[in-house]
C-alpha cells in the first residue's frame, strides 16, 4: 500500500496536519463533531443558535422541529439531520494520541512517527459496506460514513443504515448528496494514490458487470437484479395480498419463488389503457410501477393450484423485462421517497404559498392560527372547503381519520372487523395510511396507481384526502368485491 507522506519539515507540517481535524469556527480539534447536510463539519458547541422551525407538521418529531441557519450556505438545517460525525470523532482521537498541548509530538524520528500516524488514520478509513478505502465519503444523517456508491447500493434494497440500522433519510439519488468535505480532504491529501487505484478498479468492474446481469437472485433487490413478475393486481407496501394461483406459468413461477431464499416476487397491475410505460414503451401488458412482495403463507392445493398470502415490502419500477417460461421477469429499480428535509420543505412551501394566495379575510384567520404555533392549529376544526394544499400533512391525516372513524361507528362493510383483521387496524401513520385506505376501499385503476409512483408522503396523503372528500361528496359505495372475498 502506498501512502503519501507529507514531505515537508516538521515545523511546517505539524500545523497543517492538525488543520485537517480542526473546526473552522473555533480553530481547535473537533469536539463532538456534527455532520451537516451540506457536507460541512462543526463542533456541537460551535453550532449557530437553534430555533423552532415553523410550517412543518410531518414527521414533526421533536428533533426535526428544531433547526438553524448554516454558517456556510445560509440554508436552514434541521437538527435531526446533524448526527454526530462518528468517523471524524475517531480521527480526532487518533490524531490526539500523537499530540500534547495542541502540538504534534513528532520531533524525534519524524518520518517514523508520521508513518505511524498515517497508518493509524488509514485503519479508520475502511467503508463498512465494501471494506475498502472510502471513496467519495458520504456521511449519513445518523453520522456514519460510507462510499457514496455504497450508500446508493444500500438504498436500492433498504432504507436502514448498515451500521446502526437507523433510517437513512436520504434520497435515492445520492449522487447529488454532498460528500463529507473534511474527510474527503484528508483522504485526498494522504491517500491519493490509493484513491486513484480504487477509482480505476471500480471503473473496470462496472464495465464487466454491464456484460453480465442475467442472473435471478431471488429478487434481493440490488438495482440490476431481476424479479419474477405477477401481472394482474394493484398492491401496496406493508399491505397483504391474497392470491389464487391457477395459471400453469404462475404455478411454475411460484414454485421458483418458494425455492428462493427471499421468497420475493413483484406484482404489477394490467396496463388496461395501453398507456406508454417509460422506457418499457407500449408493447407490454403491465404498468411500470409495482410492489415487491414476500410470501407469508403458501398453500398448495391437491390439483396444483395454490393460495398465497404475501405482504408488500417496497415499491419498484421495471426498467427492462423479458419472458421466462411464459411469465415476465424484470430488471428493476427501487422507488423511494424524497428525503425528510425535502418533504418538510415541500410542506412548508405549499402551505405558505396557499395561505398567501387566499383572500384577505381568510388570510387573517390563518395568521391567527399560525400565531398559536403548529401544535395547537392541529386541533382547529378543518373547514370542509379548505383546499387540500393549504392543509398541513397532519391535518390531511386528521381529515381522513375523522372520516374513517365516523364510518366505523356507522358499521360500514368495508370496515368490518374481518377487514381490519386482514389489513390491520386504522393506522395513524401518514406513511401507512394511504396504502391502507386504498386497500380497504379497493381503489383500483389509475387513482390507486398514483400511490406507487408518488415519492412524497404529503402527495400520497393529499390523494387519500381527495378520496375521502370524494366519498363524502358523492356518498359513493366502495366496490365490495374484495370485501366479500374476505367475509
Ligand atoms: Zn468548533
Ligand atoms: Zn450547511
Ligand atoms: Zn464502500
Ligand atoms: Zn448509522
Amino acid at each position: 500500500m502506498s501512502t503519501d507522506l507529507p514531505s515537508t519539515e516538521a515545523e511546517q507540517t505539524n500545523p497543517s496536519i492538525l488543520r485537517l481535524i480542526e473546526c473552522s469556527r473555533c480553530k481547535l480539534p473537533f469536539q463532538t463533531p456534527l455532520r451537516l447536510p451540506c457536507g460541512k463539519t462543526l463542533c456541537r458547541a460551535c453550532m449557530p443558535p437553534v430555533r423552532r422551525r415553523v410550517g412543518i407538521s410531518y414527521p414533526g418529531t421533536e428533533d426535526r422541529k428544531l433547526g438553524f441557519s448554516c454558517y456556510w450556505d445560509g440554508r436552514e438545517h434541521c437538527l435531526g439531520d446533524c448526527g454526530v460525525d462518528v468517523l471524524m470523532g475517531r480521527l480526532v482521537e487518533v490524531f490526539l494520541q500523537y499530540t500534547t498541548q495542541g502540538k504534534l509530538e513528532l520531533e524525534f524520528e519524524l518520518e517514523l512517527e508520521l508513518e505511524q500516524l498515517v497508518r493509524a488514520v488509514r485503519a479508520e478509513l475502511d467503508c463498512q459496506v465494501c471494506y475498502a478505502l472510502i471513496l467519495d465519503p458520504l456521511t449519513t444523517p445518523c453520522g456514519h460514513t460510507f462510499c457514496r456508491k455504497c450508500v446508493g447500493r444500500v438504498l436500492d434494497h433498504s432504507d436502514l443504515c448498515p451500521i446502526c440500522r437507523r433510517k437513512l433519510n436520504l434520497p435515492l439519488a445520492v449522487e447529488k448528496e454532498p460528500v463529507n468535505e473534511r474527510v474527503a480532504t484528508l483522504i485526498e491529501a494522504w491517500f491519493s494514490d490509493e484513491v486513484a487505484e480504487r477509482r480505476e478498479t471500480l471503473a473496470e468492474n462496472e464495465h464487466e458487470e454491464e456484460g453480465e446481469g442475467e442472473g435471478e437472485h431471488g429478487g434481493d433487490g440490488y438495482a440490476g437484479d431481476t424479479l419474477p413478475l405477477f401481472v394482474g393486481a394493484l398492491t401496496f407496501p406493508m399491505m397483504p395480498v391474497f392470491l389464487h394461483i391457477f395459471e400453469p406459468r404462475y404455478r411454475l413461477m411460484m414454485q421458483r419463488v418458494m425455492a428462493s431464499p427471499s421468497r420475493r416476487f413483484g406484482v404489477l397491475a394490467f396496463n388496461r389503457s395501453g398507456a406508454p410505460q417509460g422506457e418499457l414503451g407500449l408493447s407490454l401488458p403491465f404498468m411500470q410501477y409495482g410492489t415487491v412482495m414476500t410470501v407469508d403463507r403458501f398453500e398448495l392445493l391437491p390439483d396444483g393450484r395454490s393460495l398465497i398470502v404475501a405482504t408488500g415490502l417496497s415499491r419498484f419500477r421495471v426498467v427492462e423485462s423479458r419472458l421466462r417460461d411464459g411469465y415476465y421477469v424484470g430488471r428493476f429499480e427501487r422507488v423511494t421517497d424524497i428525503s425528510l428535509s425535502e418533504e418538510e420543505d415541500a410542506e412548508m412551501a405549499e402551505v405558505a404559498s396557499r395561505a398567501a394566495a387566499l383572500s384577505r379575510e381568510s388570510r387573517e384567520n390563518l395568521e391567527s392560527t399560525e400565531e398559536a404555533d403548529a401544535d395547537s392549529s392541529e386541533q382547529q376544526p378543518i373547514p370542509l372547503d379548505a383546499p387540500l394544499e393549504s392543509l398541513s400533512t397532519r391535518q390531511l391525516l386528521r381529515l381522513c381519520l375523522d372520516f374513517v372513524h365516523k364510518r366505523q361507528e356507522e358499521g360500514v362493510v368495508w370496515l368490518h372487523p374481518r377487514v381490519r383483521m386482514a389489513y390491520g387496524e386504522i393506522p395513524d401513520d401518514p406513511v401507512l395510511f394511504p396504502y391502507w385506505l386504498a386497500t380497504v376501499l379497493n381503489i383500483a385503476g389509475s387513482e390507486g396507481y398514483t400511490l406507487l409512483h408518488y415519492t412524497s408522503v404529503r402527495e400520497r396523503m393529499k390523494m387519500a384526502a381527495l378520496w375521502v372528500r370524494d366519498f363524502q361528496g358523492r356518498g359513493r359505495q366502495s366496490s365490495t368485491r374484495k370485501v366479500s372475498a374476505i367475509l
